[in-house]
């Protein structure tokens, strides 16, 4: 479960008089075992610092994230050894998170050398061996730098270092949008099949609702820093009730497969984090908006189905139809 608040702020002094960031604003979620769960937004939506949140790189100003029901920045000592191992993340760009001076074998090692210290170094040449295989790349790939390899190959050996520990929920930061969008697709398949293999929980993090779509099992979707409706993705993507999550699925290509950029297919600019509208945050760019939705937040409540939540005053009384939105009213 999440449940957080991040202001990015200043401590006081002078600098005080510039307004507080609030990236991240009273998110809560819960993510369950064996479950994909996707969390998408446009860039700037708060989804990285949601991420960074999730991988204990951020203190929350408020609130906490709990693992298996704990408060994981309680956790300390032996026990966080044991959060790191049950916890992976996958990131954006497999490059610079690969250590370019380290053999691929090295990099896939190196979890077991910390997770499983009793494994002999024969037992975990054997073992890395195997983890190569798991992500679609062979034993003699090893011996090798990870500049030797192409990006999408690159982003399995990072795959294979998150799988290593034998970790139960592995969260991924935009893991496939560096990646041509012709491998999108390959690496995305191999999540999906670690994921049930293993009986993994993916958090997966995206800019793009094409790519989770096949995917996940559940959606959150992300603006300014707040979820405005989470539901099934079979649920959000056949009837989706936030005006946001609709001009989003309206520019979705309906050719299934087709993975593209669709980050600029609202209309008007996203507005500034550091002075987000009031009541809905959305207000500016929404084809529906009312002047109650000037003042008033919408809250996240549950629709048509318990298991769809939406945070919209007038999601109700909405067109069922996905349909794009206009350009934002003044
Ligand atoms: Fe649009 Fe109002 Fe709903 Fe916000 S609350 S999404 S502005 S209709
Ligand atoms: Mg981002």
């Amino acid at each position: 479960a999440i449940d957080v608040v991040k202001h990015f702020g200043t401590g006081g002094g002078w600098l005080s008089r510039y307004p507080v960031v609030q990236a991240v604003d009273g998110v809560s979620l819960e993510v369950r075992r064996g479950e994909t769960f996707a969390i998408v937004g446009e860039s700037g939506c708060g989804k990285s610092t949601l991420a960074r949140l999730l991988m204990q790189l951020l203190t929350p100003t408020s609130g906490d994230v709990l693992f298996e029901g704990r408060q994981v920045s309680a956790i300390k000592g032996q026990e966080l050894r044991r959060l790191r191992r049950d916890m992976q993340f996958i990131f954006q760009d497999p490059f610079s998170s690969l250590n370019p001076r380290m053999t691929v074998g090295k990099l896939v090692g190196e979890p077991l050398e910390i997770h499983a210290p009793d494994l002999s170094a024969q037992d975990r040449r054997a073992k890395v061996a195997e983890l190569l295989r798991q992500v679609g790349l062979r034993a003699e790939h090893a011996d090798r730098y990870p500049h030797e390899f192409s990006g999408g190959q690159r982003q399995r050996i990072g795959i294979a270092r998150a799988v290593a520990s034998g970790p139960k929920l592995i969260i991924g930061d935009e893991p496939v949008s560096a990646l041509d969008v012709s491998v999108q697709a390959q690496v995305i398949n191999l999540l999906g099949d670690l994921s049930r293999d293993l009986g993994l929980t993916l958090v997966i993090i995206a800019h793009d609702l094409g790519v989770i779509r096949h995917m996940s099992d559940r959606v959150a979707v992300m603006y300014l820093g707040r979820i405005v409706e989470v539901g099934t993705t079979e649920d959000v993507f056949a009837d989706p009730q936030h005006p946001y999550t609709q001009a989003l699925l309206a520019a979705v290509p309906s050719m299934d497969g087709a993975v593209t950029d669709h980050s600029e297919t609202v209309h008007g600019e996203m507005p500034s984090p550091f002075d987000p509208p009031q009541g809905c945050r959305f207000h500016t760019r929404c084809p529906h908006a009312q002047a109650l939705c000037k003042t008033q937040v919408p809250t996240l409540s549950t629709g048509k189905r318990a298991s769809h939540q939406v945070a919209c005053h007038f999601a109700e009384t909405l067109p069922a139809q996905p349909r794009p939105a206009t350009a934002p009213q003044k």
